[in-house]
């Protein structure tokens, strides 16, 4: 790319600021970064392609924003801070209207989480973004996915299912009766939905404070039930003895709905929108019970949601995996919209069930 470097000063090197004085940005070979003393380095990627992890119609500036967003969301689940990050960009073509909004969007993140761009790549090809984001958490206390326990509480923070009926939206599956309706209230409910979708703000205030208090943590990327189902196989081969394997019981009725999906559920109950639709970047995690009330008191001080949804039991012959509670059943009208919505979930390919 021709205009490789002026590109790069103009959009790019400005989002270098926020280090400190000893540590090198973007303009060198590479970045040099200074670790605070005891604490490890976490280091997450994630790749963005066109037309498979958003919509060929997306603006550059939402694309931008959820490239960094779904890297900081991996560092919320670990506990670490955040501190800078690298992006990898390759573009179709240099189109300076694209790439001033796409800088917007960066600016915006950047700004918003206090984290600088500091160093990367440019190159031709089809639209793809791979961001690098790398933080800290004091030595030996990164939240993982494994270490959840018989007895702990499942939580998660925020809502979810909101940016999977986003996608609806932004990819115009709602039938014209389906979009008047949430349109109906005036109360933006399609524009909250979209900003889920694109503008995911990742719980990183709460995964730092969570190390101590969580016994596992994972980000909801893929979807409620895939992600709680990877904290159940790593917590499972951490103790592989049988009689221990753990299972989670969900309480269908607990899951946290915003105005907007309770909206969208009178005409539709679509439990496979908070389950299985993804795209949420909130944190689900564990908590022994004696560390719960903790917990609370924590969301109350960062005015964080955080609900609890389930529990982690000992599995029985016939739950195994992810089950729902006997009282789940209740949310449905019938035993009859209960069972189609199980066979749902199976059909969905969901491999716990
Ligand atoms: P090199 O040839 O040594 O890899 P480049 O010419 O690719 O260097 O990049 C020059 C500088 O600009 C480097 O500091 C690099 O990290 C930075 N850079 C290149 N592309 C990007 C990008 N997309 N985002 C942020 N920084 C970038
Ligand atoms: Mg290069």
């Amino acid at each position: 790319m021709g205009q490789e470097f002026s590109l790069i000063d103009r959009y790019f090197r400005p989002l270098s600021q926020g280090l400190s004085q000893d540590e090198i940005g973007i303009g060198d070979d590479g970045a040099v970064l200074t670790p605070p003393p005891k604490h490890q380095l976490v280091v997450v990627t994630d790749t963005l392609v066109a037309g498979v992890h958003f919509p060929e119609h997306a603006t550059a500036d939402d694309i931008a924003w959820k490239a960094v967003a779904v890297n900081l969301s991996d560092l919320a689940a670990m506990g670490a801070k955040p501190n800078s990050f690298t992006l990898g960009l390759t573009l179709p073509e240099h189109n300076e209207a694209w790439l001033h909004d796409f800088a917007q969007g960066l600016k915006a993140i950047c700004q918003r989480y206090r984290v600088p761009l500091v160093g990367g790549d440019t190159t031709k090809g089809p639209l793809t973004l791979t961001v690098t984001a790398n933080g800290w958490v004091p030595t030996g206390t990164a939240l993982l996915r494994s270490g959840a326990k018989e007895g702990d509480k499942i939580a998660v923070t925020g809502e979810l299912g909101d940016a999977g009926l986003g996608l609806k939206i932004a990819l115009n599956r709602l039938s014209h009766t389906e979009q008047a309706w949430l349109d109906e209230p005036h109360k933006n409910y399609t524009a909250l939905l979209l900003s889920a979708l694109n503008r995911p703000q990742p719980q990183l205030e709460i995964g730092q404070r969570l190390i101590g208090l969580a016994s596992s943590a994972i980000d909801v990327s893929d979807g409620l039930l895939a992600d709680l189902g990877h904290i159940l196989e790593c917590s499972n081969q951490l103790n592989e003895s049988l009689t221990d394997e753990l299972a989670a019981e969900v309480e269908l009725g607990q899951l946290p709905l915003s105005d907007a999906m309770q909206h969208w559920f009178r005409q539709r109950p679509e439990w496979t929108l908070p389950l299985a639709a993804g795209d949420d970047y909130q944190l689900c995690f564990t908590v022994p019970p004696k560390n719960w009330d903790g917990v609370v008191r924590l969301a109350e001080q960062l005015g964080v949601k955080v609900t609890e949804i389930g529990r982690m039991k000992r599995a029985a012959q016939a739950k195994r995996g992810i089950y729902f509670s006997d009282r789940s059943r209740e949310v449905f009208a019938d035993d009859s919209a209960y069972d189609a919505f199980l066979q749902t979930i199976k059909q969905s390919g969901y491999q716990h069930f």
